[in-house]
């Protein structure tokens, strides 16, 4: 390909994208293909030959788009979004094109520089404490992996680096029974051991309890483990519930343990007033993680990762081989010293057409619409006699169940959940996920996409309604 090809299939290419944005409601939100059904139709070896663009494109209209889930549907409520805009569409465009490695300050002084200001935009934007500093990382699986490092290094007087485990380590990590998974796969990979992350209670909101949480310290204390960090969470995934902040932050400092707080999705509601109420006792935290790749419009993979003190961040993970040594290293920030990776992409871009495409204003708005459509659903739930609400609704996730009159089964309800949920998602009208909450099995409903709209909600309630009676007829119950 030349660039004059180049410049004629991206002019296409940019058709594409606006069509599909434009028709996206037509196409089932969760693909209906079978498993296997993608690989059979593509060939077991590359091609010798260059193929065209006509080939490769009607390909993948042919055999890519029917396997693709349309995260970008406005009848998308599934898990949480994995949202993009148009901004960040153009940005990633740039992005590609220019195809940076941001390892460090000299691979790309503009990467490096712009992700330093958008961090500190994101910290004011959310009210964060202006005491923290910022790093994108991939994704917030990564950013509480680097917070649990960086806790057992800052514990064990950097040891752990330097030597490895030893059998005398008895380490603890604590979070709640209704923390994300990304916490468990962290405690493996660095070392800490399954066994070692303890699970607190929830209280009836699904809310860690704080009292348990101290009692456990003490427990291992007196035990001889050594308590290492404790993870709060605003906005659990199966729930959205919120962590009591403050109060763990006081007991993480009075037995002088790290404190990692992980606002995956709902950290973007603390742009609102109305929400920084839920940031209380954020002060006491050492790190903190929110991705504007689910709930800001900015597509993935983009994790806003802060730390109180970013020497400690850096300690543990830097390296300094000769190749990478430079002049300026000491006046500007090394990135790759601050995370898992070397090679970085240039994510900051991104963020940066999002913030000004929209303004903090713009963001604003739609996360009230989103909250507001959320709280649209949960009163309908509450007046409905078929269906029942499951958790608080605190930001934009309804967790509801279908109760049809008078069963009481807990076995029965779930399963004629579950049979509701597949019959949802096989009609290819929208896409809803599950949760168990205390053993029950629970629907969970997002009103988050970019471009969702009162209408979706409306359509997705009527089709809920008609689906539940379907089954109903059926004679199934
Ligand atoms: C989504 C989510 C994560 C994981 O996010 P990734 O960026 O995909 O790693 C972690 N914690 C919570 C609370 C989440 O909702």
């Amino acid at each position: 390909m030349n660039v004059n090809e180049f410049r004629a299939e991206a002019h296409k290419m940019a058709d594409r994208i606006a069509d599909y944005y434009e028709n996206i409601s037509e196409y089932p939100v969760k693909s209906q293909v079978m498993p296997g059904e993608i690989i059979a139709q593509l060939p077991v070896s590359p091609p010798e030959h260059p193929e065209s663009m006509t080939n490769i494109m009607a390909d993948f209209e042919r055999i890519i788009m029917p396997g693709i889930t349309h995260w970008q549907s406005p009848a998308f409520h599934a898990f949480f979004p994995a949202n993009s805009s148009y901004p960040s569409v153009l940005a990633e465009m740039l992005t590609a094109a220019l195809g940076q490695q941001g390892m460090i300050w000299e691979t790309s002084p503009a990467a490096a520089e712009l992700e330093e200001r958008v961090m500190e935009w994101l910290r004011e934007m959310c009210g964060l404490p202006s005491n923290w500093t910022g790093v994108i990382q991939d994704t917030a699986s990564a950013s509480t992996l680097a917070a649990l490092l960086t806790a057992r290094e800052k514990a064990t007087g950097f040891r752990i680096n330097e030597e490895g485990f030893t059998s005398s380590d008895k380490l603890r990590i604590y979070c709640s029974t209704e923390t994300h998974s990304s916490i468990e796969k962290a405690v493996k990979i660095a070392g800490f051991g399954r066994k070692n992350l303890v699970k607190i209670a929830v209280d009836q909101d699904f809310a860690l309890i704080p009292e348990e949480l101290e009692k456990a310290i003490m427990k291992d204390k007196n035990a001889g483990f050594l308590p290492v960090c404790v993870i709060g969470s605003i906005g659990t995934t199966g729930s959205t519930a919120v962590d009591p902040i403050e109060k763990i932050g006081k007991i993480c400092s009075a037995y002088g343990i790290w404190f990692h707080v992980d606002a995956a999705f709902s950290g973007t509601a603390l742009i609102l007033p109305e929400m920084h109420h839920f940031a209380n006792g954020l002060e006491y935290a050492d790190s903190y993680v929110f991705n504007p790749h689910k709930w800001m419009f900015t597509n993935f993979d983009a994790s806003a990762y802060f730390v109180r003190d970013p020497e400690m961040l850096i300690r543990t993970f830097e390296i300094l081989p000769e190749y990478l040594k430079t002049k300026t290293r000491g006046q500007v920030n090394d990135y790759r010293d601050w995370g898992v990776a070397l090679g970085r992409r240039f994510r900051a871009l991104k963020l940066w057409f999002v913030i000004r495409s929209f303004g903090v204003d713009g963001i604003k708005e739609k996360l009230r619409k989103h909250i507001s459509l959320a709280q649209w659903l949960a009163g309908k739930v509450l007046k409905s006699e078929e269906f029942e609400l499951m958790a608080p609704v605190t930001f934009s996730l309804v967790c509801f169940r279908w109760r049809p009159g008078g069963i009481d089964d807990e076995e029965k309800l779930n399963e004629l959940n579950q049979r509701l949920l597949n019959d949802l998602n096989a009609s290819g009208k929208l896409y809803l996920t599950h949760t168990k909450l205390n053993g029950k099995y629970v629907l969970r409903m997002v009103s988050a996409q970019t471009y969702v709209e009162m209408e979706h909600i409306e359509a997705a309630w009527k089709l809920i309604g008609e689906m539940a009676e379907k089954i109903n007829l059926s004679g199934i119950r």
